[in-house]
């Protein structure tokens, strides 16, 4: 290839003008573009879920240098089904039912087109005023379907924005929490700040707060247990800060779950937020995968409570067919959070800002440039309408249902969490010859390799109280029951050579 190049005369192919926006040449790679997104998604079950590949495979199917000179797209396209398509795990796949799906819709896709065609960089008001007032609305109406009280919103007296992922909120909020604090104790008191989730927050949670100089031997994080179902208990809470505070430390923050990563546990919003309030701390719920299924009635009992924290987050790039990265992070108090993030550097100074009191959401994030990313949001609510979302959250619960009733109806399996979501929680006991832990263990272990390596599903697993159990998590955009089914016969299958093997070797 080296050789190639190095015989070309460049005078003659970089005589013409060097123009990478044509929007002729823009259109007709586009299309084709989206006609290979098109036929990938119409033939997506062609592929492993789980990409087979070994670690370091591309390195050697690519040249070690940048190309000299243009390729064609066709061949560029013709590289990608040959050496990327292979090392994709697929997780548009319908038998992924691994992690949480992060899912899509054609409407978000188009959004997203539209977001990356203008490629505003909507730091304040003045950059992007849509992208700023599209946000403003979208968050609203957002929190008008989660029925949040007016205090959450733009139309009442707080107000909310859209950040990449979790983490990024949570740090957010932390900051404003943990300035809120050193304003009253001082600076050279930071030490003694202390903060709580439960074993089972979010492990970002603890990258997050060392990230925010709060110490590691001041995170807190309350045991759990599965008799409680994996969910915070509000005397325990209140026995450690009350321990905490009689160390001299002083407690700021609380991160509670609405459906926790490992087992879709639910901490119990209200009567931990009560414990926190007395002592003035400040509330975070993280529900980035669980939000979502609270625009429907028949989960909206888990948000109760959310009129006494301080602030509220989910990922739509979860359950809302939005695609990544999306948070919506909503906040009573932004004005915390903008005065510990905000930055009044000259050359992004103008009158908007300064005397029309515009939202610059520059000042509710980490970073300065921001994508239009309320244009997917916006696209997908009034595509499918609320009706409609509510519709395909209710769908991925049905299914789950479903697949939690063929797993009870096999007496070899066991159902470790009871099912709150779409998130089923299970393993293989089988009885006789597993009776300790560690042989449930390497059983299951094997399970999921077996399920795995055959391309026909992907699975993953957790472990919580102590006990290795399998996930399965219904919801990519394109699964129906009969994939449900199918990867439930995957699964007996598995299990029958899983225990014939293993009977074989004893
Ligand atoms: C997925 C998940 C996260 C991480 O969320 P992102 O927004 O995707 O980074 C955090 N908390 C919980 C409970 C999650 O399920």
């Amino acid at each position: 290839m080296g050789s190639i190049s190095e015989n070309c005369d460049d005078s003659i192919s970089l005589a013409a003008p060097f123009r990478p926006l044509e929007p002729e040449e823009f259109r007709k790679q586009a299309h084709v573009m989206v006609d290979f997104i098109a036929d990938y998604y119409k033939n997506i079950e062609n592929y492993p879920v789980l990409s087979q590949v070994e670690p370091g495979y591309l390195k050697n199917r690519l040249p070690e240098t940048a190309p000299h000179l243009p390729e064609s797209f066709e061949t560029i396209l013709k590289d990608i089904k040959k050496d990327i398509v292979p090392g994709m795990t697929n997780w548009l796949s319908p038998n992924f039912f691994a992690y949480f799906p992060a899912t899509v819709s054609s409407a978000a896709f188009v959004g997203e087109m539209l977001c990356t065609g203008f490629n505003s960089v909507g730091f304040n008001w003045l950059a992007s005023p849509a992208s700023t007032e599209l946000e403003m609305v979208v968050i609203d109406w957002l929190a008008n379907m989660l029925k949040l009280p007016k205090s959450f919103m733009f139309h009442g007296t707080g107000g909310g924005v859209i950040q990449g992922t979790t983490s990024e909120a949570i740090l957010c909020t932390l900051i404003a929490a943990r300035d809120g604090a050193l304003e009253k104790i001082g600076m050279e008191n930071v030490g003694k700040l202390v903060v709580y989730g439960s074993d089972q927050t979010h492990s970002f949670f603890q990258k997050t707060c060392k990230v925010a100089g709060i110490f590691p031997c001041n995170i807190k994080l309350i045991p759990t247990t599965r008799e409680d179902n994996f969910s915070m208990s509000p005397i325990a809470l209140r026995e450690q800060i009350e321990a905490d505070v009689a160390d001299g430390l002083v407690p700021i923050f609380l991160c509670t779950t609405v459906g926790t990563t490992s087992t879709a546990a639910i901490d119990p919003v209200s009567e931990v937020a009560k414990v926190a309030n007395d002592f003035n701390i400040w509330v975070h719920v993280d529900a980035a995968y669980a939000g979502s299924a609270c625009i429907c009635p028949e989960f909206r009992q888990y948000l109760d409570g959310i009129e006494l924290v301080d602030s509220f987050s989910l990922s739509p790039h979860k359950w809302l067919l939005c695609f990544l990265d999306c948070c919506c992070l909503w906040l009573k108090k932004p004005h915390l959070m903008v005065k510990a993030l905000s930055t009044n550097p000259e050359y992004l100074r103008n009158k908007r800002s300064e005397f029309d009191g515009v939202v610059d959401f520059k000042d509710w994030q980490i970073g300065t440039g921001r994508r239009f990313k309320a244009l997917r949001l916006w696209l997908v609510m009034r595509s499918y309408g609320v009706e409609n979302l509510k519709r395909h959250i209710l769908s991925d619960v049905q299914m789950a249902k479903m697949f939690e009733g063929l797993v009870k109806s096999d007496p070899r399996f066991e159902i470790i969490v009871p099912r709150a979501f779409a998130l089923v929680c299970f393993r293989l006991n089988p009885g006789k010859g597993y009776d300790d832990e560690i042989d449930k263990e390497i059983l299951n272990k094997e399970l999921l390799d077996l399920i795995n390596s055959t391309g026909r599903a992907y699975m993953t697993h957790t472990k919580a109280g102590g006990i290795y159990m399998l996930r399965f998590a219904v919801g990519t955009t394109l699964t129906e029951e009969h994939h449900v089914y199918a990867a439930w016969e995957l699964i007996k299958e598995c299990t029958d050579a899983s225990l014939t093997k293993t009977n074989i070797i004893e």
